[in-house]
């Protein structure tokens, strides 16, 4: 008997999570895309405070108002969004914010673009939906960033929806404005939906980013806690679109998960409400690790770009698989670019979301085989 249903028997499990299943308890983990740092502390001492105060029943749907509002002055002020509370739904991370989109919005005849080289989630997600994922090309040549004649070339006429990601994993590519504009423009023609994963917002170093939603209704904003804040484990996300899509989305979200967990929406208003030099912190302390990496594998010979955002370093390697054996012997994970897809060949994943001492001891290993 199969037991798995047509659309869920061919859905690979993350190559990440296998890689780090492999390595030793004591190897350096440069595969995982998870910060290093602790939750700040005044954002824990919510989530108390909130358990304390009996945050422990079930919110409404879409989530606590007041950190809707939150969120709906966020958007204002970081993205140049505006927007509404009603317009705001709160989500398991921004993985539930993705799963519920796609599943709401798309169909089993429709088209989605999806990056490539790009995160994994995107092409099993449209799977899981019983869609068909069509790879969006980038390449080192152009920053791997996608530009309007990108999407121009790949775009089908079933394609309902494309899913971007700036700053992106895995290569740490940021899109100008133009191309967001242009971009946004081009959606609101050919009546395409961009659902745009805004998760690494806010680790970026020297560019500005932009949201597809200042410039057209036909965008779903993605974004959440994990990178920015630290909160990886407490798993808390959104989503804000118009009306139109909210109502659709709320359908899945509502049947999937009713609603996210009530004290940590009180840890997230803090987090967004309370003092922000935890992230710029952070975010400075990235921009030093990157540069150790970067610096680090050009004296090896190694070619890769300095990324101007998310904490990943995407490296040429002639022989991948053969790079990553040899370093977990040396007791360093990475990860196969070909995980993200067919662009992704001939590269390799770092992660520099570890300490600047382990990427120091790591980077040290990894040039006696470079
Ligand atoms: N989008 C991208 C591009 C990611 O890299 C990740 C996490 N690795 C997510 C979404 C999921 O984030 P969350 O923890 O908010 O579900």
């Amino acid at each position: 008997m199969q037991y798995g249903a047509q659309r869920v028997s061919d859905i690979n499990l993350s190559q990440v999570r296998k890689m780090f299943e492999q390595a030793s308890p004591t190897a350096i983990n440069l595969a995982l895309g998870e910060p290093d740092f602790d939750t700040p502390k005044h954002i824990i001492d919510a989530l108390k405070n909130a358990l304390d105060e009996g945050y422990t029943h079930y919110s409404q749907n879409k989530g606590e108002v007041k950190l809707r509002e939150t969120i709906v002055d966020k958007l204002k002020k970081d993205n140049n969004i505006n927007t509404t509370a009603d317009n705001v739904i709160l989500t398991v991370g921004a993985s539930e914010a993705l799963y519920s989109t796609v599943n709401a919005l798309i169909d089993p005849k429709d088209d989605v673009l999806i990056p490539d080289p790009g995160f994994l989630s995107y092409r099993e997600v449209v799977k899981i939906a019983g869609a068909n994922p069509v790879a969006l090309k980038t390449s080192a040549e152009n920053g791997f960033n996608t530009t309007l004649d990108d999407v121009e070339n790949t775009v089908t006429e079933n394609t309902k929806a494309m899913i971007i990601n700036s700053p992106a994993n895995p290569t740490g590519s940021v899109m100008p404005k133009d191309e967001i504009k242009a971009i946004a423009e081009f959606a609101d023609e050919n009546d395409i939906i961009i659902i745009s994963d805004e998760i690494y917002e806010k680790i970026i170093y020297d560019k500005k980013h932009y949201s597809f939603q200042a410039y057209t209704d036909n965008a779903v904003t993605i974004n959440g806690f994990s990178k920015a804040y630290a909160m990886t484990g407490l798993r808390v996300g959104y989503l804000s679109a118009c009306s139109e899509i909210i109502d659709e989305v709320l359908k899945v979200h509502q049947y999937n998960v009713a609603c996210i967990d009530t004290a940590t929406q009180i840890a997230a208003t803090e987090a967004l409400t309370g003092p922000q030099q935890c992230v710029s912190d952070m975010t400075s302390e990235f921009r030093k690790r990157r540069d150790l990496v970067v610096d680090s594998l050009y004296d090896m010979g190694v070619e890769c770009i300095r990324p101007d955002g998310a904490f990943y370093v995407f490296f040429k390697q002639d022989n991948p698989d053969e790079f990553i054996q040899k370093a977990l012997k040396e007791d360093v994970v990475l990860v196969n670019g070909n995980a993200f897809g067919e662009m992704g060949e001939g590269y390799i994943r770092l992660s520099y979301a570890q300490s600047y001492e382990n990427l120091q001891t790591a980077m040290e290993r990894l040039a006696k085989i470079a």
